[in-house]
């Protein structure tokens, strides 16, 4: 049971306006490509739109309140519990879609005898997977093509999804004459009533297939070995998440794949420390060139720079290398190069170097 209102966090009598700009903010907020996203909020956010964005829908979802569940697992996203719902009042009895009441009204399916068919979509959707991706600094501060490997279910290269043996087309199944769906009149208590529900048949495919593919045994799908290269984007950060879409596990008989969720996991560098999208460095100098000033060759990820030390610079100090960070992903520019300063101090000096050290404490240094 879920409250779409309290998800966008909108008053129950908040205007079409106001919904869109809450969903924007936050699926803006809880994008999963974005540093700090959360998919499964963001997910919510869109579910909650899809009913509370929609005039319809929303009159739907007001009028049976939290009774209305949405099927996550379906027909893609969205608020397909009310596709084909339809109270038409003329005749006897009323149209219902007996697959979407049962997602509605949890076991109302079952009081009357009847599958809710929730398992049955016709287009079933692939399930999303998620992989950990590993790079290294430099890949994650430039961008790189990834190969990633996972075992997937895919679709049959045999019969390219369809399930059928190849020279056997599937026939349409005479029951339902393809639709999946067949109507029923039952007696109930509400009178007559005109049930639509899956056809037991073709189980709600609309096909049959009577030559099965040998090598997916008419499935559709295959478990495989699969490669396939990312462009992984400039400026990623570690503990990122990236979607690919369509390359999560295959649907059977060719309905959409899910998607593939990338976690990203990136190694440090014994050199740069990335704080965000700017680099952090500790230099060391001598007292002298802290005293003095000095230029001093610095390492950054675009070669060396001359870096100029300020007279009378104190240890701790940090000079900045403007433009030498992290790109910024999906954007413009860079992030800077933060060079911390740390004075050395010798731990042993020849003759001559005390010599002069104690002439300049004597001169009050
Ligand atoms: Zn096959
Ligand atoms: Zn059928």
């Amino acid at each position: 049971m879920k409250d779409y209102y309290q998800i966008l966090g909108v008053p129950k009598a908040a205007t079409e306006a106001e919904i869109k700009t809450a969903f924007r903010k936050l699926a803006h907020q809880h994008h999963p490509d974005k540093a700090g996203g959360n998919n499964d909020k963001f997910k919510e956010i869109n579910e909650a739109y899809q009913v509370l964005g929609n005039q319809e829908k929303r009159a739907q979802y007001d009028r049976f309140g939290s009774a209305y569940q949405n099927n996550a697992g379906g027909q893609g996203a969205g608020a397909n519990g009310f596709g084909g719902f339809d109270f038409s009042q003329g005749g006897q009895g009323f149209n219902i879609n007996m697959d979407d009441l049962g997602e509605m009204f949890g076991g109302f399916g079952d009081i009357f005898g009847f599958g809710g068919g929730r398992q049955q979509q016709r287009q079933q959707r692939g399930a999303d997977l998620q992989t950990v991706v590993q790079l290294n600094f430099r890949e994650a501060m430039f961008g790189c093509d990834k190969e990633v490997r996972l075992k997937k279910p895919t679709a049959c290269s045999d019969c390219r999804g369809s399930g059928a043996q190849i020279g056997y087309e599937p026939e349409t199944c005479t029951v339902c004459h393809g639709s999946g769906r067949v109507v029923k009149t039952q007696r109930t208590i509400l009178g007559n009533m005109q049930v639509q529900t899956t056809c037991d048949h073709c189980g709600g495919q609309g096909k049959i297939i009577t030559h099965p593919c040998p090598r997916c045994h008419g499935q559709g799908i295959v478990n495989e070995q699969t490669t396939l290269t990312v462009k992984i984007p400039a400026g990623i950060a570690d503990g990122e998440t990236m979607r690919v879409s369509g390359q999560g596990e295959a649907s059977p008989r060719s309905g959409q794949a899910g998607d593939l969720y990338l976690q990203i996991r990136v190694g440090a560098d014994d050199y740069f420390v990335r704080e965000g999208y700017n680099l952090r460095v500790n230099v060391p100098i001598s007292f002298s060139q802290a005293v003095l000033g000095a230029k001093i060759e610095i390492r950054t990820v675009d070669g060396p720079v001359d870096l100029k030390i300020p007279e009378g610079t104190i240890s701790g100090k940090i000079l900045i290398l403007k433009n030498k960070g992290v790109p910024i992903l999906n954007g413009h520019g860079r992030g800077d190069q933060l060079v911390e300063v740390e004075i050395k101090v010798p731990k042993s000096l020849n003759r001559q170097q005390k010599k002069v050290l104690e002439e300049l404490k004597e001169q009050g240094l």
